[in-house]
């Protein structure tokens, strides 16, 4: 039955994360919320309990501290035997513009890219095999698409029909990763390695700390979130082609998504977005029917888009 199935949201105490967690715990999942603030998820635990009449479990769990992530996996082991749904949410963005500080981009890497990649890597010896797969969902960004979106048409009506956010929303859909010779190994299964994309993240950073990351080639706007991001979306189809080889029963199925522009602390609760509605590609990532599930993609609102 549903109960049996145990899925875990990083970073579930507010914005799209609880409300994943929500969704999810109203399938009658047993629903893991987890938060870096013990304080902060408790409170989120009574909020569910006592607006919604949900019942979910709760451990605390930083992404960026590697004690955290490895005592949260004994207590998953001890509690439940595994898991069935890891949603990698926990994120950070201070980035406004084109400025990028050491110490925020150092952040910005550490906890979107190396938490999510830590994550995975820490849950995948725990995921139970069935049927129906396990699942690993990752909330990315269209911010951090390589090539950026190549239809115009879309884009054009897109942009008629929008009223704010303008700039913004431009400079998501038009921008690109210039650095030509990282696109090509970024696009070929057989050059995307960790070790690219650990090198690729460091590189930034370094570009940072020295000053000339302007002349790197990265994305002109968000750019250590979009970075960020980017490894991301890549690391999701790097580790989708290593789970592929699985057998029958114990598939692993890794995607990730875009939310959209949402109404949450992140944007300063700006955006087009409710974050019920953001929730929604991740939970049906996290519960569609082995049949129709695969694994490597990138989405927004259900529909397939380019890395
Ligand atoms: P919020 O800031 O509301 O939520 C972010 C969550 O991540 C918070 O619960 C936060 O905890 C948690 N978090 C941050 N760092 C850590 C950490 N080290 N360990 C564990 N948890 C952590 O933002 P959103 O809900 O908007 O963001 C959720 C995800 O959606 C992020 O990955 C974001 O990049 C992505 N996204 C959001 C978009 C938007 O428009 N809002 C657009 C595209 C993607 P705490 O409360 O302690 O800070």
């Amino acid at each position: 039955s549903s109960e049996n199935v145990v899925a875990v949201v990083t970073g579930s105490n507010r914005g799209i994360g609880l409300e994943i967690a929500r969704q999810l715990a109203s399938h009658g999942l047993t629903l893991v919320l987890t938060a870096r603030n013990v304080d902060a998820g408790l409170e989120a635990v009574t909020s569910l309990s006592l607006q919604q009449g949900l019942k979910v479990d709760f451990h605390q769990l930083d992404v960026t501290d590697a004690s955290s992530i490895k005592e949260f996996g004994c207590w998953i082991k001890q509690t439940f035997g595994g898991l069935d749904i890891l949603v990698n949410n926990a994120g950070v963005n201070y980035n406004l513009g084109s400025d990028n500080s050491v110490e925020f981009a150092e952040t910005v890497v550490s906890t979107n890219y190396h938490g999510t990649k830590n994550m995975i890597k820490a849950m995948i010896p725990l995921m139970r095999p069935s049927p129906q797969g396990a699942r690993i969902v990752n909330v990315s960004s269209r911010l951090g698409r390589v090539y950026g979106r190549r239809n115009v048409s879309k884009l054009l009506s897109l942009l008629l029909s929008l009223s704010f956010s303008f700039r913004l929303i431009l400079h998501m859909l038009l921008q690109r990763l210039a650095n030509v010779e990282l696109r090509d190994q970024l696009s070929n299964p057989d050059s995307l390695t960790e070790e690219l994309l650990d090198r690729t993240v460091s590189t930034f950073i370094e570009q940072v700390k020295d000053g000339t990351w302007e002349s790197g080639g990265w994305p002109q706007t968000f750019t250590d979130y979009s970075i960020s991001k980017l490894a991301v979306n890549a690391y999701t189809r790097m580790i989708a082609k290593e789970l592929s080889t699985r057998q029958e029963g114990e598939k692993i199925y890794v995607n990730s998504f875009c939310p959209g522009w949402v109404k949450t602390a992140m944007t300063g609760f700006a955006g087009n977005m409710s974050p019920e509605d953001a929730a929604d590609t991740g939970v049906w990532l996290s519960l569609v029917l082995s049949e129709e599930a695969v694994t490597g993609k990138f989405f927004a609102e259900r529909r397939e888009i380019n890395f």
